[in-house]
């Protein structure tokens, strides 16, 4: 069998608003309040990146690992996901070559944050500063996202699998 050097994978995840919690995107604390509902902390963006891992990994999806049925990750860390999606790529020999993410949301502005944001997820996937990058974008107040109802985080990540 031949094994392919380089693989790709996509994470997708929508939330909505939660006036009363907390917003945490790519493991940083935005705003003490009008955050995501979610059984996690909400953190739509690490959960983007764990599926996009995943998917690259060949490995299923965040909710095979963590169900939101299970009660151990009610307001969970969604570091934890993160670092379990490491320890995947870790046990195949696998490198990060780079990571891209997007978020979606009419607010707040995102463009504040992404520098932290960048050094948060290098941070937590142990990669150079140069392998991350996060943009944000706005729908131009169109649909559920352009009304404020939540927010869209998206992924896309190459891996290098050693032959
Ligand atoms: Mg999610």
């Amino acid at each position: 069998m031949i094994r392919p050097v380089i693989r790709i994978g996509q994470g997708v995840d929508i939330h909505p608003f939660d006036a009363s919690r907390p917003l945490i995107l790519g493991g940083v604390r935005i705003s003490e309040t009008n955050g995501l509902a979610g059984h996690s902390d909400a953190d739509a963006v690490l959960h983007a990146i764990t599926d996009a891992i995943l998917g690259a990994a060949g490995a299923g999806d965040i909710g095979q690992y963590f169900p939101s049925t299970d009660e151990r990750w009610r307001n969970a860390d969604s570091r934890v996901f993160i670092i379990e999606a490491r320890r995947i790529l870790d046990e195949m020999e696998a490198e990060i070559t780079n990571l891209d993410i997007t978020v979606i949301a009419q607010q707040p502005k995102l463009s504040p944050h992404r520098d932290a944001m960048v050094a948060s997820i290098a941070q937590l996937l142990d990669l150079p500063e140069g392998h991350v990058n996060v943009k944000a974008t706005t729908t131009d107040h169109l649909g559920f996202i352009g009304r404020g109802e939540g927010i869209c985080a998206m992924a896309i990540i190459a891996i290098e699998v050693g032959a």
